[in-house]
């Protein structure tokens, strides 16, 4: 599954001989400490997010190692190029002075990036410095996602626990494991849409149709949920259309209505207004057809019911 999470950046130190060294080995040309500002960037960590989501320990190792040399794009106009920093040092880091709303030391991937001091990044540049540009998500892969409570894949028959609620004084949240892929890492320079959850829906807000987002997204309980209402909703069009059939026979047969007329109307009627027209056909052919009262009918003449068929 496809995961995208914020970051913070964090304006750095200025660069050493052995950073120069690891970022020549990405450029291929000796590149001078005048040549690049160099920042450091908080990529993930194993707090619990907004989405009731944290990444193991392992998967930030794992993390890590994937995230180095990709690089970080911008997703705003400033920039003529979207490709404006690159990763070329990561590490993960334990913070003993903190810890997680779980209890675990908190751990986070601190990434070295550099971009080049070149006129087309001088705004970008800027931003950091000034900490406008800190708002930073991540894009990477993972194949689990382990509920808290019980460890089987959440939202699992196996599992049965909801994100976020909490059951027996323990938090049920997703534990993300097993990273495949960092794909990359973008600045996003409108803070205040991250509460409206633009990052999150980064990776598949060009999806069209709602199935094909389901899809994109790769996430377990999505599909299961929308296979589930897929269903539920070929069982209501099944439940309608009998109803619409039975509206236009009782129409017919009560001559109230031309059942080709009667076709088209309903067409375009809602349950509630189709429930509410069966009734009323309904009452009607009861006048016309009345079941019971015509038996009692024939009692009451002391007209055997067979008489009928006898002409
Ligand atoms: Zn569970």
């Amino acid at each position: 599954m496809r995961i995208s999470k914020e970051a913070v950046a964090m304006t750095g130190a200025e660069v050493t001989e052995k950073e120069l060294a690891k970022i020549n080995a990405f450029t291929g040309r000796e590149l001078s400490a005048d040549d690049v500002f160099v920042f450091s960037v908080k990529l993930c960590d194993n707090e619990i997010d907004r989405d009731g989501e944290c990444f193991s320990a392992e998967c930030l190792k794992t993390l890590a190692e994937l995230f180095m040399g990709k690089t970080g794009i911008s997703d705003h106009s400033w920039s003529s190029s979207r490709q404006v920093a690159r990763i070329f040092d990561t590490e993960v880091i334990e913070d003993y002075a903190k810890s997680t709303s779980y209890g675990d030391v908190y751990t986070y991937i601190k990434a070295r990036a550099y971009t080049l001091k070149t006129p087309a990044n001088e705004e970008f540049i800027a931003r950091i410095e000034g900490g406008i540009n800190k708002e930073v998500s991540v894009g990477c892969a993972v194949s689990q996602c382990y509920c808290s409570i019980c460890g089987n894949p959440l939202g699992d028959e196996s599992c049965g626990h909801i994100r976020g609620l909490t059951y027996a004084g323990r938090k049920c949240y997703g534990i993300l494991d097993g990273a495949t892929d960092a794909y990359e890492w973008s600045f996003v320079a409108v803070p205040a849409q991250r509460d409206a959850g633009v990052i999150k829906g980064f990776y598949n807000a060009d999806a069209a149709t709602l199935s094909e987002f389901v899809e994109k997204c790769g996430k377990a309980e999505f599909t299961r949920e929308f296979e589930l209402l897929t269903k539920q909703a070929e069982a209501g069009r099944r439940y309608l259309s009998a109803l619409k059939a039975d509206v236009v026979r009782l129409g017919a047969l009560t001559e109230l209505w031309d059942a080709e007329s009667l076709t088209e109307t309903v067409k375009h009627m809602d349950e509630s207004a189709l429930l509410s027209l069966k009734k009323s056909l309904d009452k009607k052919a009861d006048e016309i057809l009345p079941p019971v009262t015509q038996l009692g009918a024939y009692k009451k003449n002391k007209v055997k019911p067979d008489d009928d068929y006898m002409i």
